[in-house]
């Protein structure tokens, strides 16, 4: 290990982390003490400050996605946003020091020498594993990251909120990006409200589209007006949505609908909203089996719709929506809640009973 004379860190054997107990559709999470993990040769050890806590983790802890579960790989802390500061380098590691502000985000490392790795889609390199789910996530406070693959934080973005936006926010900056939108667009965000939209409304926003936002209730009306959307469609009030999405869209319909919402009707009704050419981007995840994305081959040819997936942001993507924080342009809206109280977010996410995002801090 190589580290900066008497300028180290105390590392200590163990630490807290949130594990799943009776992982399934009964799980619960619970805070325990478990051993501080040792860096490989090319790793660094990160003491992380704050996590979010993202729906995924709750995906992998009720064991409800057609992929291996977490105790298959003798994982037992999920998460994947996390952000503090490197305490510990691996034998190898020159490109880190400690002190270093670090984050996790969903990918845990990549090839970096295929043709995705070199395009900017190493989250889709078959060799890219996802922490909380292969490898211990940022529910524990000491996690383990491949030095060449790991995220810096910029100065300007306090660790709750680069939480956040290593998963949600550079997911939907990279959907954002793929869309193609111009300055000058309507982007609408079904789902606006919500963890994943509210950060999509603000970037949007920042590159310069004309952003409608899509939800239910009063709160989240203003919440949307408050972020930038220029008119909001509220789904409890509105007989057609699409309809009314199309009105305020010249009555051509969206360039864009980002579909951050995970409801069978959102992914149903965004195509109606589209105009000609217009696109529908997959980010939110109904539970496996629920729904369909897409519509009538005839709408399809007759409108030139294109429907595109995004996976979770790539290192550049992380990158770029970080700076829009930096910058002041993208606030995520959270509640923090204590370590202790880590179990009880957990509870609050599964139910569904969350605006913005829920984050952990590790320090109270
Ligand atoms: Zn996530
Ligand atoms: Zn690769």
């Amino acid at each position: 290990m190589s580290t900066d004379s008497g300028a180290a860190p105390e590392i200590p054997k163990t630490c807290k982390a949130g594990v799943v107990v009776n992982e399934g559709p009964d799980f619960h999470l619970k805070v325990e003490d478990v051993p501080v993990p040792s860096p490989g040769p090319n790793d660094i050890l990160i003491k992380l400050n704050a996590t979010g806590i993202c729906y995924s983790d709750i995906h992998y802890m009720l064991n409800d996605l057609p992929i291996p579960k977490m105790s298959f790989f003798n994982v037992r802390s999920p998460g994947h946003e996390g952000a503090g500061t490197v305490v510990q380098l691996g034998s190898n590691v020159t490109n880190w020091k400690l002190g270093d502000r670090a984050g996790i985000k969903p990918a845990y490392d990549a090839c970096l020498n295929c043709e995705l790795c070199w395009t900017g889609k190493e989250t889709y390199c078959p060799d890219s594993p996802q922490i909380g789910l292969q490898f211990p996530g940022s529910y524990q406070q000491y996690v383990l990251s491949p030095a060449r693959y790991t995220q810096r934080i910029p100065d300007g973005v306090d660790d709750f909120t680069a939480g956040p936006i290593m998963c949600s926010g550079s997911t939907v900056y990279c959907s954002l990006k793929e869309s193609g939108l111009k300055p000058g667009d309507w982007a609408v965000f079904p789902g606006a409200g919500g963890g994943v939209g509210h950060m999509g409304v603000q970037i949007a926003k920042a590159m310069g589209m004309r952003v409608v936002g899509v939800d239910g209730g009063a709160d989240k009306e203003k919440l949307c007006k408050e972020l930038g959307c220029e008119a909001f469609v509220d789904f409890t009030k509105v007989d057609d949505v699409a309809e009314e999405v199309v009105a305020i869209c010249d009555g051509k319909g969206a360039h864009g609908v980002f579909v951050t919402a995970t409801s069978a009707s959102a992914y149903a009704s965004a195509p109606m909203m589209c105009r000609i050419s217009g696109k529908v981007m997959c980010i939110g995840l109904p539970p496996s089996g629920t729904a369909m994305a897409g519509a009538d081959p005839l709408l399809f040819v007759g409108k030139n719709l294109h429907v595109i997936g995004t996976k979770v942001g790539s290192m550049y993507d992380t990158m770029k929506a970080l700076e829009f924080a930096a910058r002041g342009q993208l606030k995520p809206i959270y509640e923090v809640f204590p370590l202790a109280k880590m179990p009880e977010a957990v509870d609050k996410l599964k139910k569904g009973i969350v605006a913005g995002r829920l984050v952990v801090d590790f320090n109270s």
